[in-house]
């Protein structure tokens, strides 16, 4: 999938690395969050203290990661990375925590995944900087306290709800990342445009941000792609007519909707009458994940008009059937 928000593959994985700002300036947009972190992160420094624990949440692609790696570089200290499916037993987060310098950043990605053994070690780390840990077995097993490093850990979630309540309250810093507006993307396509070399106009970047749902990661891939297409038949030049073409070919429509999205307003629309459709039944129709419904299909939809989520199920609204080229139903409180 084309506009999938999640990175998918190696190569990609480079290519995102060698995009990534590195400084809080080169952040584009998310004003609100930038600004947060810009005072804590100079009190931080002012105070020669570890920066208070950040728990970032949003959709997938939005810039949690770029964030965690900025923090640590603005606070000029080493980032390690891991994520809650990762860490299966209670030693491989203690062996993390363990090795960690004076004010470092442990990255925790979908920390929404943590195993509770493992969560149950963190509490104490993220609250006093110690950790309790079990040596031996059985009746002769004894606990043992390690001292650690003061430190920050910046933890993502693509669903703060599915948090526990301790380890929620344990991060000082809450910040929700928001779909990026077409202004902000566009100057993300551009800059990634100049780092990459690619000749791009104005309106070719306004157009391939117009279509990019919002996400910094998909406008990045979908600009990629547009070059293929642009150095084949335009000279390598991104106009908006080699921007129209390419993104046309590669069935990404002028709303920034793919084949997927299309595909589940499609299903509640021509399988389930317009809904309200259960998400697993949803999920069932089109051969998705409920997951990746949830958190990577759904978000952008309902923020935008063609989804609405009700107690009894999915909705598709007047806009989705317009979009789809259909008339409305008549009735009905869509
Ligand atoms: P997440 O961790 O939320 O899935 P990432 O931090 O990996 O997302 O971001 C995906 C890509 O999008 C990065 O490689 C980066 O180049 C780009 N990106 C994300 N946010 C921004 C931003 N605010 N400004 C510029 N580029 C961004």
């Amino acid at each position: 999938r084309l506009v999938t928000p999640q990175s998918v593959s190696p190569n990609e994985d480079s290519v995102e690395r060698a995009l990534r700002p590195r400084m809080l300036n080169d952040y584009v947009g998310q004003q609100r969050v930038r600004e947060q972190l810009e005072i804590f992160i100079a009190a931080a420094k002012m105070r020669e203290e570890s920066l208070d624990h950040v728990l970032l949440f949003g959709p997938p692609g939005l810039g949690k990661t770029t964030l965690a790696h900025i923090i640590a570089h603005e606070m000029g200290v080493q980032l390690r990375q891991t994520s809650g499916p990762v860490l299966e037993r209670p030693g491989d987060l203690a062996a993390l925590l363990t090795n960690l310098e004076r004010n470092d950043v442990l990255f925790i990605d979908e920390i929404h995944r943590l195993s509770p053994v493992v969560e149950e070690i963190l509490y104490p780390a993220l609250e006093d900087f110690q950790i309790d840990i079990l040596i031996g077995e059985g009746p002769a097993a004894r606990s043992v306290k390690i001292d650690l490093q003061p430190f920050t850990l910046v933890g993502a979630t693509t669903r703060a709800g599915m948090l526990t309540n301790p380890l929620r309250d344990r991060f000082g810093i809450v910040s929700r990342l928001e779909f990026y507006n077409a202004d902000d993307l566009t100057r993300i396509v551009t800059r990634s445009a100049h780092l990459l070399n690619v000749d791009i106009t104005h309106e070719g970047a306004i157009e391939i941000a117009r279509r990019a749902r919002g996400t910094p990661r998909i406008a990045n891939r979908l600009l990629r792609r547009v070059r293929d297409y642009a150095d084949v038949k335009n000279g390598g030049i991104i106009s908006i007519e080699t921007a129209n073409a390419a993104l046309s070919m590669l069935e990404v429509d002028p709303q920034g909707l793919d084949l997927m999205d299309r595909k589940l307003l499609e299903a509640i629309i021509h399988k389930f009458d317009g809904g309200p459709v259960g998400v697993d039944s949803l999920a069932a129709a089109i051969g998705e994940e409920r997951d990746t419904i949830e958190d990577v299909i759904e978000p952008y939809l309902i923020q935008h008009g063609y989804l609405q989520r009700t107690p009894r199920g999915r909705m598709a609204t007047k806009t989705t059937w317009r979009h789809l080229g259909l008339s409305p139903p008549k009735t009905g409180d869509t």
